[in-house]
């Protein structure tokens, strides 16, 4: 007998009928004696109509009350599923996040776990029961809704499976698993049997979204075991691992690539080449809240700078009018932005070991005509910023280059 905490996405809890099959699901681990805990997410496009439904009243919607709001979403799926399985005979029992006492701090539609209260839990599995909980939502010291951003419900599902000390957090999607790239792009994609932390954690942060990265953070600091599995077909998913040593025995260089539409850059041309020149630009923007990625900074035989760096899309307009203030006190010559861009990113902890990924990566894309704007890396990733148009081209020609296409075979 284990406890298992398993979590189901937004397609698989979509529809009544998919609600059913998830209760057969889980009714069957019931009946062959494990305890579960299932978090649910909102029922799909649920999350999005909400926020459009913010939107509509308000510009900037109001944190607290968006939270309120969005968290409505998943209150809807773990009722339902918990009648679907008490209609099969099945005991179950919802709570919410603020039931259960899941403690976050009170960043609104950004919210972090500080503790969570397992008692209760505790005492329904003792007497039988299966705990339904609504993914995403948490509540502050002071008793208001909170959410955990968007994809928020795997980091639930870890959460809770760290607290319980659960055997397995599985996190039941409408994939088979990690692949080496977003499958619905690349149709050679492969299914991995395992990832370590470390890349799950960078293709997850680089774009990915098959987890949310704050989940993989929990995971690989309380030493969750993590497995990414298909909802409705039977197979052995991916394991998200600790253990380097455990990874394929021919393991690629790359484990895999990501990519990122989210992104816009800005470039302030003509900055002069002084000490703190940049803090000056770039203070503003983080005093703004604003988070910016990539960083380049080219100095002209003139003295003078050129400073280009990304920030969040939504972000773009917010960014562009701090820039204009500083820019023109540093008596830079012109800011401009655009928006048409995307981040391509090759991840695996086999680089730290291989020369010549980089030089591969860029021929490449070179090989393609695709240029590069920006380029950034880490011990175990190598990112660039290239034209939004080239994205697919890109991703598919280095998933091909680095060898990670299926074999014939495997089609
Ligand atoms: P859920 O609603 O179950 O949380 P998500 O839509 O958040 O599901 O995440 C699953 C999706 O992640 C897949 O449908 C797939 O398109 C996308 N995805 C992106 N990168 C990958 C990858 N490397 N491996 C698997 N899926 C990926
Ligand atoms: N329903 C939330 C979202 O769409 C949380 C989740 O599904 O993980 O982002
Ligand atoms: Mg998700």
């Amino acid at each position: 007998m284990s406890l298992i905490v398993q979590k189901y996405g937004g397609t698989s809890v979509g529809s009544v009928e998919r609600i059913q099959a998830v209760a057969d699901k889980v009714a069957g681990f019931r009946q062959r004696g494990d305890d579960v805990v299932v978090v649910v997410s909102a029922m799909s496009g649920e999350t999005n109509r909400l926020i459009g439904l913010a939107h509509e009243m308000q510009e900037q919607p109001d944190p607290r009350e968006m939270d309120v709001l969005v968290s409505t979403g998943e209150q809807v799926t773990i009722a339902l599923l918990c009648m679907a399985l008490k209609a099969r005979g099945c005991e179950a029992k919802s709570y919410t996040g603020g039931q259960v006492k899941i403690l976050t701090d009170s960043s609104h539609t950004k919210a972090r776990i500080i503790d969570i209260d397992q008692a209760n839990m505790a005492a329904d599995l003792k007497l039988g029961r299966v705990v339904v909980v609504a993914g995403f939502q948490g509540v502050d010291e002071r008793g208001a809704i909170t959410t955990l951003g968007r994809g928020g419900s795997d980091t639930t599902g870890v959460a809770l499976a760290a607290a319980l000390g659960a055997d397995e957090c599985q996190i039941y999607t409408d994939v088979d698993g990690v692949y080496t790239t977003d499958p619905r792009v690349v149709d050679g994609a492969r299914r991995l049997d395992r990832i370590t932390f470390e890349e799950m954690l960078e293709m997850a942060s680089l774009g990915s979204k098959v987890l949310q990265i704050r989940a993989v953070e929990f995971a690989g600091k309380y030493n969750v075991p993590l497995r990414v599995l298909h909802s409705f077909q039977d197979g052995p998913g991916t394991l998200i691992t600790l253990d380097e040593e455990e990874t394929e025995m021919e393991q690629p260089v790359v484990a895999g690539i990501a990519f990122n539409r989210d992104e816009a850059k800005l470039t302030v041309r003509g900055v002069p080449d002084i000490p703190g020149a940049a803090s000056k630009l770039l203070a503003p923007i983080g005093a703004a809240n604003i988070e910016v990625d990539v960083i380049v900074q080219n100095v002209a035989a003139d003295g003078s700078t050129d400073m280009t760096f990304t920030v969040h899309r939504n972000d773009m307009e917010k960014a562009a009018g701090v820039l204009h203030g500083v820019a023109e006190s540093l008596q830079a010559k012109e800011v401009s932005t655009d928006d048409k861009i995307a981040k391509v990113s090759i991840v695996g902890v086999g680089m730290r070991s291989h020369a010549g990924v980089a030089s591969k990566m860029f021929n490449t894309l070179a090989e393609e005509g695709i240029n590069i704007q920006m380029i950034t890396t880490s011990e175990i990733k190598i990112s660039v910023i290239i034209d939004e148009r080239y994205l697919e081209l890109a991703v598919r020609s280095l998933h091909s280059a680095f060898e990670l296409d299926k074999e014939p075979s495997e089609e």
